[in-house]
């Protein structure tokens, strides 16, 4: 066998569910876990003769996302009637965009390793119906719930821009930060409110000649660890597969696929089913929609700065690393708490120590956000500067943190008092302490003193047996500078 090299090529269908109050097209509410069929309509039951009435929430929620993705928004857009047969869907098709989406030809940045991003193409955005739920958990037979039907989705495409299985879960999790900060959808994994299709192929080099693999679409992937893990055994597959029957990429042999959890592969579903057989017409049903540009002005005016540009910007601005800088803008409420405290008066990398290490900690213990904690900005700036100072050390920081959530009411002094956390750093009673160490441990000393290969080891045991000298409450640095002053 000659040369041989490849790549994988990724694009991704992304399903996203908007937060809408009520449904896509009739007020029924949106639910999650009701008893089967208890938010149901004549209109979303599919029953004959309803006449659907477009939510226009969901519809600036599409724009809003539409714009964060830089697409260029329809001056004129409609509903199509996409027809397909499945128990799921009563009416027979599903109220979907065709030939005119709301949004097209726009981007996402996404974040790779030491804070280098890439730009994935977004090729277009629209808005469509969920279907209902098949449940196949009652026996010998199958049972429908139809509450979801008619819950709006978002329906993102991008450019198969995508180089890896990495590359492709790092895309998902960004859009999540995205709809999140957009307040648009609460992106739940959990709940399916995003859903996953990509569409997968390799480009083959042998013997100097290029080879594409046929494209397969694996369908429905509800979690990021599926999504990534199906891209990799999909890698795999089709590179046996090219290397066992030599099969390109040609007209119509575009195949969707299954995954199968337990065995951790991907199931031949069926033929691609193209365009023509969903037999797409505009739904007589309802209005098409112009966008006037004073609405798109209102609908602009309600983006924030996205989650990346953020990212990117406390790394610049306040010199945190790109990981504490993605822990602190992975929620929109994290990211502005951090600011305000920071604008009340904390140095920015104690602050970022703070929150990441205790703050975020006790919010997801309570299941609150850190900015519902009970703890104001200017608390936490306090006590970041009580560490800057050697008031406090960092342990001591976290521990007053914890007490105050358990406490708001009890000054920090207060608090810092009785729990012992203010740190020594008197120098003429650490001397003493200090002094006493080394009378009883001699052979340390030596080691110290001889400055051979022991000699730093032997150091911090000396500063430890002061720290346990105090129960932790001496101030390390004021130690050291007397332990190196006293072994020279
Ligand atoms: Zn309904
Ligand atoms: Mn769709």
């Amino acid at each position: 066998m000659g040369e041989l090299r490849y790549r994988v090529v990724v694009g991704l269908e992304i399903h996203v569910q908007l937060c809408t109050k009520s449904k896509m097209f009739c007020g029924c509410a949106l639910s999650f876990g009701e008893e089967a069929n208890s938010r149901v309509c004549p209109v979303c039951l599919g029953m004959p003769g309803v006449l659907p009435v477009m939510n226009e929430q969901a519809l600036e929620y599409a724009v809003l996302v539409a714009l964060a993705l830089d697409c260029k928004i329809a001056e004129f857009t409609k509903w199509d009637r996409k027809s397909y047969y499945y128990p799921d869907l009563p009416k027979n098709y599903q109220i979907s965009q065709y030939d005119l989406p709301l949004g097209s030809g726009g981007f996402i940045e996404i974040p790779l390793e030491a804070g280098r991003t890439k730009r994935i193409g977004i090729i277009r955005a629209h808005l469509e119906e969920d279907a209902g739920k098949n449940l196949h958990t009652a026996g010998n037979f199958s049972q429908v719930d139809l509450n979801r039907a008619g819950t709006p989705l978002l329906e993102i495409v991008t450019e198969p821009d995508m180089s890896s299985a990495a590359e492709v879960r790092t895309l998902a999790v960004e859009l999540q930060r995205m709809v999140r900060y957009l307040g648009v959808s609460e992106a739940d994994m959990q709940k399916g409110h995003m859903r996953f299709e990509p569409n997968i192929n390799l480009i083959i080099t042998k013997d100097g000649v290029e080879y594409k693999t046929p494209i397969v679409e694996v369908k429905n992937l509800n979690s990021f660890r599926v999504l990534e893990r199906s891209v990799d055994v999909e890698e795999q597959r089709q590179l046996d597969e090219f290397l066992e029957t030599g099969e390109v990429m040609g007209m119509g042999n575009k195949t969707t696929r299954g995954w199968d959890d337990i065995n951790q592969v991907t199931v031949l579903q069926r033929e691609k089913e193209e365009a023509p057989d969903y037999r797409y017409f505009p739904d007589p049903d309802l209005v098409p929609v112009e966008f006037k540009c004073e609405w798109l002005e209102d609908i602009r005016s309600r983006l924030c700065e996205l989650p990346i540009k953020r990212q990117i910007r406390f790394v610049d601005e306040y010199k945190l690393s790109d990981y504490d800088a993605g822990v602190l803008t992975a929620e929109r409420s994290t990211a502005e708490f951090f600011e305000r405290v920071v604008a009340a008066g904390g140095k920015p990398k104690r602050v970022c120590n703070l929150l990441t290490q205790v703050g975020l900690k006790l919010a997801n213990e309570k299941g609150c956000s850190v900015a519902e904690l009970d703890i104001t900005p200017k608390d936490f700036a306090q006590v970041s500067n009580d560490v800057d100072g050697g008031i406090l050390s960092a342990s001591g920081a976290n521990k007053a943190i914890e007490l105050k959530a358990q406490d708001p009411d009890k000054p920090f002094s207060v608090i810092y008092e009785e729990n012992n956390l203010i740190q020594k750093s008197d120098v003429g009673e650490l001397e003493q302490i200090v002094e006493q160490v080394i009378v009883d441990n001699p052979k340390a000393v030596e080691d110290v003193t001889s400055g051979g290969k022991k000699s730093k080891k032997a150091q911090s045991f000396l500063l430890g047996q002061v720290m346990q000298k105090t129960k932790g409450q001496a101030n390390p640095k004021v130690v050291s500078e007397i332990l190196d002053r006293k072994l020279g």
